[in-house]
This record gives structure tokens, C-alpha cells and sequence, in this order.
């Protein structure tokens, strides 16, 4: 794997050095300005232009390393706006002091200049090395030590129909080697065979080797989960336990290690401390998107579907508690985390920002470890907040409102890249039949089973949901008809072939299947009430079947 640390630790030094460079030129423009005999005569369009440009310079100094720059503009700013609200003329005490404070600014810019050459990266900038690797392996790997045979064949077995491939290690000792050269997702440990030594020698090495340490226990007492929490596992088993419970374990790690990457949306008119952030952030493995021209902040939003917007105060065009205000009127966007930043030091102007929506306020500059901090935590928060909200809670898919979003947001994109899409809607047979004869709990397990099926079968980029008590909706994106029809087709004969166990009783169940697709139905209402209606033909036809919707006419595959 590679480090990326190296390559962004030189595009800060770069940024550094652009924003440097372009210090001098902004420094003779303002200085032409206050020159020229307007700003005396006090022009107010004049005065808030270098207002806006000295509040900028105090808001990028410091966040290159360059506090002196900072301080000085933010004196500067200081002095206009204390000019704009006298009434009278600017004083010759005031002109002196813009004059002396512009001297010690040039002056201040020049020895940043001179410094560049010397200096490495910015300060309080710590590099992370291997922080943002995120591993490209699709199949799951998980250790498990298993001495004594603990667990038992059929379990393994089972675990690598869900999609994780199990090792089994007879000794310690061959574990770790294993460990040291090729690691896991999860190592799964039974304590009871083990001596806490033993143990140790594997959980200290969970964080340098980036795996999940599950323990497996008798004992169900908060004395034994405490024991475990302090020998360093990361998650806690109690045996005995279904496939299905170690399943849900093992998804709970995984899913979180997939989708580590928080996207972070930036909106600042500032180019270079734009990038500076993004670069900060993405040191910590965040993925970052750009919008220097709020005007055209709509469509990043909707194609980057951000989990937290760092937002800029003061922009050209339109201010940040105006793009929040737009941001917050739109339903799918109520909840997003929006985090100002700005040099705005006014406690009346950022109590507004808060009030139109805004969810926290960070000063510029910014220590980039404190801005990391920040936005990490808010979307964390965000992204835990929102799983209760668009995730079914027995099956972790997406749930009805959310699919319905996805397939508007989808429908929206295929019509721009001219690309088609296709939307399947899955029902068990005879569901209620299950449920009367084996219980609601093993009906329950037949969904789960159906959710984790389609899970495995579909791409990454599709969405699945549960569309209501045993309906599922797929959305099946860059695919024609008949391509989607061969993989339903084979998740149906998956299914079918199923052997569901209840008590000692065995069954099956099937599924019956509606499509309908996009360029042929044009709009997300016509395209669910279309696959509605050729899954209620394949009902009708006999069940277990698949029928696609082409203009209205039924096809049955
Ligand atoms: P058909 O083949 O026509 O689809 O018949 P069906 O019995 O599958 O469909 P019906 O709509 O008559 O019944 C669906 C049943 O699914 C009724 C409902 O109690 C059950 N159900 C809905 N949600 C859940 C759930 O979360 N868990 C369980 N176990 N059952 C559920
Ligand atoms: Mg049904
Ligand atoms: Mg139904």
C-alpha cells in the first residue's frame, strides 16, 4: 500500500508558497488604494473593499504559520471598521496609524518571503503517515484461533457463504506470524483456551495492524466485558450465539471500515485556504470537495452528498449565512452538519450564523489539528445520527423514504450522463404462511437472509433497500434490462435453493420479482408504480417469477 502522507506534505509546501507569492500583489493593491485621495474623502465602497481584503489576511496568515500576518491585518481591519461607523471624516491620528500599521504589514510580508525558502511545512502541521490508507480488498479476512475446536464447522462455513473468508490457526504462534505478514479484518479469540499473556501478545498489535479483536465468552457479567475492554478487545461475543449474531458482529466492524471516509464539502472564495483545508483534512483521511463559487454550490451538493459543510462567512455574490439559510430549506438537507468558519470575531454575527442553521463556529486561523478535530467529531455524529434515519433497523439497508431519495438522485444523474437505470421490486412468497407456521422471529431471519443475499450478489453502487415488511427495492445503476434481469434471476435461484432451519424443521421460500427501467418510464413516480405493477403480474402468474415492465407490456423472464 501506498503512504500518501509524502505527496500531500508536498502540495502544503506548494500552497505555502503560492499563497506567499501572491502576498506582495495584494499588499501594492491595498496599498494603491489607501493611497488614491477617495479613501480620505472616507468612500464607504472603497473602505469595506479593504475591510474585506484585511479580514481575509487575518483569516489566512496565521493558518500558513504566518501569525505576524494575522495580527497586523487584523489591526487594520479593526481601524476600518472603527472608521466606518464615525460619522465624520477619517482623523489625521487614523491616517497615521493605517499608514504606520500598512509599513509594518509590508514590512511583515517581505520577511515571510524571505522565510519560505527556509521553512518546512507549516507550522503545527503534523503529517500522518499510512492515516488515510484505506484498504481496496473487497473479500474480509478473518483470523480465528481455534485450539480447542470451539467453534463449530457448520458456523465456519456458514460465515464464508456471508462473504467472509475464515483461516483457522491451530497455534498462537502460527497466528501471529500470519498476523505480521498478511492482516486480518478480525481476529476472533475464545479467552477460556488462553492465558491473558497469550491474549495481550495479539491485542497489542490490533492497532499497527488495523484489525477488530472480538472475544468470545461464557460469561455475559459486566466484570467479564470489563476484563475484555481491558486486555484490549474490541467487540465481545457470548457463546453459545448463532451465525447470525456473529454476522452482525462481524458487519458492524466491517461496514465501519468501508465507509471511514467522511465527505467533507468546503465552500470558501478563498483558493488557497480552500485547498489548505482540504489538503488538512484529507492528511486525515477525509474525502474533500471544493466550492470556491458559491453560486454554483447546488449541484456539488447534490452529486457529493456531503456529510458536513465547512462554510465561509463572507463571499462574493452571497454571504455563508445565506447559502446555510437555502441549504436548510431543502428537506434532504436538514440535518447535514454546517460548521462556519471565519475570522468574523463579532459573538452577534456568529450567533446569527448559528440561528439560521449553522451548527458550530471556528474562527480563522485555525489550528489545522483543532479543525480536524472538529469536523471529525460533527461528522461522526452526523453520519451515526443519520443511519437511524435512512437504515432499516432489522436489515441495516436503506429504508422506504431513502430509497426513494437514492432513486430521484439516481433518476437525476442517469439523465445527465444519458445513462439508463433499473429498478426491481422483490417480495417474498407466502410470507405470512412463514410467520404462522415457524414464529415471527424466523420470519424475521428469512428477511435478514434475503438483505444479506442481495448484498452480496449486487455491485457497491447499488442500492438496496427494504421497501416495506418482506419487499425489498433495488436500484441498479449503468445496467439495461436484460443485464438486470440474468443477475435477479440468479439471486432468485439462489434463494430458492435456500434451506431455512426452524426447530429442527427445514423450508424454503421464494420470491417474486418486478422490473421497470429508465429511459423506458421517466419520472421515480411512474418508474416504482411500473415495477409495482409487474411484480403484482408475477404474483398473479404463479409466484416465483421475475417480470419486467417494457411500455406496459408484461414480459415474464
Ligand atoms: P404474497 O406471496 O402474495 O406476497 O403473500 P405474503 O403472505 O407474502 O404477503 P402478505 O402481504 O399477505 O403478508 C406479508 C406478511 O409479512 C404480513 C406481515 O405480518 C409480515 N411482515 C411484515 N413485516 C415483517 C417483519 O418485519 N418481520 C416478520 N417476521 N414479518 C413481517
Ligand atoms: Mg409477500
Ligand atoms: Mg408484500
Amino acid at each position: 500500500m501506498n503512504s500518501p502522507a509524502p505527496d500531500l506534505y508536498q502540495q502544503l509546501e506548494k500552497l505555502k508558497e503560492e499563497y506567499v507569492s501572491s502576498l506582495l500583489p495584494q499588499y501594492l493593491f491595498i496599498n494603491q488604494v489607501w493611497e488614491s485621495r477617495k479613501i480620505k474623502s472616507k468612500n464607504h465602497e472603497v473602505l469595506n473593499r479593504l475591510l474585506f481584503d484585511f479580514h481575509k489576511l487575518a483569516g489566512s496568515g496565521a493558518t500558513f504559520g504566518f501569525i505576524k500576518i494575522t495580527d497586523t491585518s487584523r489591526a487594520l481591519e479593526t481601524l476600518c471598521h472603527d472608521i466606518l461607523k464615525e460619522d465624520s471624516l477619517i482623523s489625521d491620528i487614523k491616517i497615521k496609524e493605517i499608514s504606520n500599521l500598512l509599513i509594518s504589514l509590508k514590512k511583515v510580508i517581505v520577511e515571510c518571503t524571505a522565510t519560505i525558502e527556509k521553512t518546512l511545512p507549516a507550522n503545527n502541521m503534523t503529517l500522518l503517515h499510512d492515516a488515510d490508507e484505506i484498504s481496496t480488498e473487497t473479500g474480509v479476512s478473518v483470523y480465528v484461533l481455534d485450539n480447542k475446536k470451539s467453534i463449530e464447522t457448520n458456523i465456519i462455513t456458514k460465515l464464508n457463504c456471508f462473504g467472509y473468508h475464515i483461516v483457522l490457526f491451530l497455534t498462537i504462534d502460527d497466528m501471529l506470524t500470519a498476523i505480521n505478514t498478511t492482516p486480518p479484518n478480525i481476529v476472533i479469540l475464545d479467552h477460556e483456551f488462553l492465558s491473558k499473556k497469550t491474549v495481550s501478545r495479539i491485542t497489542t498489535l490490533q492497532d499497527s495492524k488495523r484489525f477488530k479483536t472480538i472475544l468470545l465468552s461464557p460469561n455475559n457479567d459486566l466484570s467479564s466485558r470489563l476484563e475484555a475492554v481491558r486486555m484490549g478487545f474490541t467487540d465481545f461475543l457470548v457463546k453459545p450465539f448463532d451465525v447470525f449474531s456473529l454476522v452482525e458482529k462481524l458487519d458492524l466492524h466491517i461496514s465501519a471500515k468501508d465507509d471511514m471516509r467522511y465527505r467533507i464539502l468546503i465552500v470558501d472564495d478563498s483558493e488557497e485556504l480552500s485547498r489548505f483545508y482540504s489538503i488538512t483534512l484529507q492528511q486525515h483521511g477525509m474525502q474533500t470537495r471544493i466550492v470556491n463559487n458559491p453560486m454554483l454550490l447546488t449541484q456539488t451538493l447534490n452529486e457529493f452528498q456531503p456529510e458536513l459543510i465547512l462554510m465561509d462567512l463572507y463571499m462574493p455574490n452571497c454571504t455563508g449565512i445565506e447559502l446555510a439559510t437555502i441549504i436548510r430549506q431543502q428537506p434532504s438537507y436538514i440535518s447535514i452538519p454546517i460548521v462556519f468558519l471565519s475570522s468574523e470575531t463579532n459573538v452577534d454575527v456568529q450567533l446569527q450564523a448559528m440561528s439560521v442553521g449553522g451548527d458550530d463556529f471556528l474562527t480563522k486561523p485555525i489550528d489545522p489539528l483543532y479543525l480536524y478535530s472538529s469536523v471529525s467529531n460533527r461528522a461522526q455524529r452526523h453520519r451515526y445520527l443519520r443511519s437511524f434515519m435512512v437504515r432499516d433497523s432489522l436489515t441495516g439497508l436503506y429504508n422506504h423514504t431513502r430509497v426513494k431519495e437514492l432513486l430521484e438522485q439516481e433518476l437525476e444523474r442517469a439523465k445527465r450522463r444519458k445513462t439508463s437505470l433499473v429498478f426491481v421490486m422483490i417480495d417474498i412468497d407466502c410470507f405470512k404462511a412463514v410467520n404462522d407456521t415457524y414464529g415471527h422471529p424466523t420470519g424475521d431471519k428469512v428477511i435478514k437472509n434475503l438483505a444479506r443475499l442481495l448484498q452480496l450478489n449486487l455491485r457497491k453502487t447499488d442500492v438496496i433497500g427494504r421497501y416495506g415488511g418482506e419487499e425489498f427495492a433495488v436500484i441498479l445503476m449503468d445496467t439495461d434490462i436484460e443485464n438486470a434481469v440474468r443477475t435477479i434471476k440468479k439471486i432468485s435461484a439462489l434463494q430458492g435453493k435456500m434451506i431455512h432451519q426452524s426447530e429442527g424443521r427445514e423450508f424454503k421460500v421464494t420470491i417474486s420479482c418486478g422490473i421497470s427501467c429508465y429511459p423506458n418510464f421517466n419520472d421515480t413516480y411512474t418508474i416504482c408504480n411500473e415495477a409495482d405493477k409487474a411484480l403484482y403480474y408475477a404474483k398473479k402468474s404463479g409466484k416465483n417469477s421475475i417480470v419486467s415492465n417494457i411500455n406496459g407490456k408484461f414480459l415474464v423472464n
